[in-house]
């Protein structure tokens, strides 16, 4: 219930004014192959149970993505990577996220996003990063109890994970802190979440073969593992 209140404060937050003009200025202009659905055109909270193990982080919602479904990851080429790889996993009912009512289940997963408003050029100012923080914080704070690991897509992601470790747990991250890398796993003392870097699920790094399904297919097992599920 916590969590649900907590989806339910994001999804009214106005802090930033780039960010809200640009979600709402896409929301009513929206694109052509979507002219007759409503866009959500707001914040964008996390997905999945409260009591996950695994955590994937992601970047900000997509214009036309979880600016317009309401859920993150969810009517984007990105969330199709993505959620079909989780159902290849075994963290995942089905393999396709399309609205918030298609029947979607995550298991053991939350999938949430570093900032909760889509971004122009998907790029958020650092303002906007560091305003939006708190709201991951309190949601990683509902999770702490079961969270065993984050996958961070994408090196924005990986660097946001850094502020929480110190938010949420009280701990000093690593000094230096390690590098983004796809695969690069870091683990701190006990009581701590693993974090795990994979290639973001953009067309950028689909398309080109850069991320393959195989290698998402890596990433997933290995946290599975490192969950202890
Ligand atoms: Fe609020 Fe985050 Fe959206 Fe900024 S990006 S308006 S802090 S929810």
């Amino acid at each position: 219930a916590e969590l649900g209140e907590l989806d339910a404060a994001v999804s009214e937050c106005r802090a930033c004014p780039r960010l809200v003009s640009w979600r709402e200025e896409v929301a009513a202009t929206k694109r052509a192959a979507f002219r007759d659905q409503e866009y959500w055109g707001r914040p964008v909270p996390g997905f999945g149970p409260a009591d996950a193990e695994i955590g994937i982080l992601g970047l900000a919602p997509a214009a036309h993505g979880g600016n317009r479904t309401g859920r993150i990851f969810t009517g984007d080429r990105s969330g199709d990577v993505l959620f079909a790889a989780l159902h290849r996993a075994g963290l995942a009912n089905q393999a396709t996220s399309v609205s918030r009512d298609d029947g979607l289940t995550l298991h053991h997963t939350r999938v949430f996003a570093a900032v909760r408003c889509a971004p122009p050029d998907n790029k958020p100012t650092p303002a906007e990063r560091d305003t939006c923080a708190p709201w991951l914080h309190r949601e990683m704070e509902l999770v702490r109890p079961t969270m065993r690991v984050v996958v961070a897509l994408g090196g924005f992601a990986w660097s946001a994970f850094w502020p929480a470790l110190t938010a949420v747990y009280g701990a000093r991250p690593p000094v230096p802190r390690p590098a983004f890398g796809h695969g690069t796993l870091w683990q701190g003392p006990a009581g701590l979440p693993a974090l795990l870097g994979c290639y973001h699920v953009s067309q950028q790094n689909t398309f080109t073969g850069r991320l393959t399904p195989a290698m998402l297919d890596d990433v997933f097992a290995r946290a599975i593992d490192l969950a202890g599920l």
